[in-house]
């Protein structure tokens, strides 16, 4: 939770800080999560918060998402912000071309794909997926038994598949994932990190995939998990609606 003393903590630190480095997770932080993945295009409050912060010298605004880079390129591309896309696998500087990060092989899919399928077919609703770096089976639209029953088969047959090999299974909010391990939020979090060299850090995300980069940044960061569930993070805001309201309040009220 932020109380009032911990907001009033945290804001004394954004306004004592010259260099600011402030990593947004989007679905299910920035945008609601919604049915499917293409229907969460930013709305026009998130675009003018965005704008509101980037304008601001001292911040540097990184969207951190396991989404595709050409969705991410078509929605926030214009903005003055740092994109990274697939959990870390790609990266784009503002005004920059993509950068890959992961080197590209499809081999290991094909058997991927061959699981979620099957599950696909007996799980009605659910769907696949593909992006360059992972895999994902998406089951928010199938119905909460079959969905539950299905995701937990698909784990573990998933589980027994990539022993031994450098892929990695994120079990995360109605989505199962496969991608490879040395692509994560928390490794690419900390390169921008190096990078930038802030004197404030935050970071503020919903997911499985978030803990990596709030386990990484550590107690250098501001770290705010968003919904209920166990987290390494300092913080939690209760509900996705409440990220805009606090990022405006805390960083946007000097400015407007
Ligand atoms: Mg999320």
């Amino acid at each position: 939770m932020i109380g009032t003393e911990e907001y009033h903590k945290i804001s004394e630190l954004v306004k004592r800080s010259g260099k600011r480095l402030l990593f947004l997770d989007y679905d299910g932080t920035l945008m609601p999560l919604m049915k499917f993945p293409s229907l969460s295009a930013p709305n026009e409050d998130v675009i003018r918060i965005l704008t509101s912060l980037a304008s601001d010298k001292k911040n540097n605004v990184v969207i951190i998402s396991g989404r595709d880079s050409a969705t991410l390129g078509k929605w926030l591309g214009n903005l003055d912000l740092i994109i990274v896309a697939e959990h870390g696998a790609l990266i784009k500087y503002p005004g920059k071309q993509w950068q890959e990060l992961a080197e590209e092989t499809d081999e290991w899919k094909k058997e991927i794909i061959t699981a979620m399928e099957n599950s696909s077919r007996k799980c009605g609703g659910s769907f696949i997926e593909e992006k360059r770096f992972s895999l994902a089976w998406h089951y928010r639209n199938a119905s909460y038994e079959s969905g539950n029953f299905h995701s937990r088969e698909l784990i573990r047959t998933l589980s027994k598949m990539i022993h031994n090999t450098p892929l990695q299974i994120l079990d995360g909010n109605k989505i199962i994932e496969v991608r490879f391990t040395k692509v994560n939020k928390g490794a690419i979090a900390k390169m921008i990190m190096n990078k930038v060299n802030p004197d404030f850090i935050m970071a503020l995300g919903d997911d499985r995939t978030d803990e990596d980069m709030f386990s990484a940044l550590g107690r250098d960061s501001i770290n705010i998990k968003i919904g209920p569930g166990e987290t390494a993070a300092g913080y939690s805001l209760i509900t996705q609606e409440e990220v805009v309201r606090f990022l405006k309040e805390l960083l946007l009220k000097e400015l407007n």
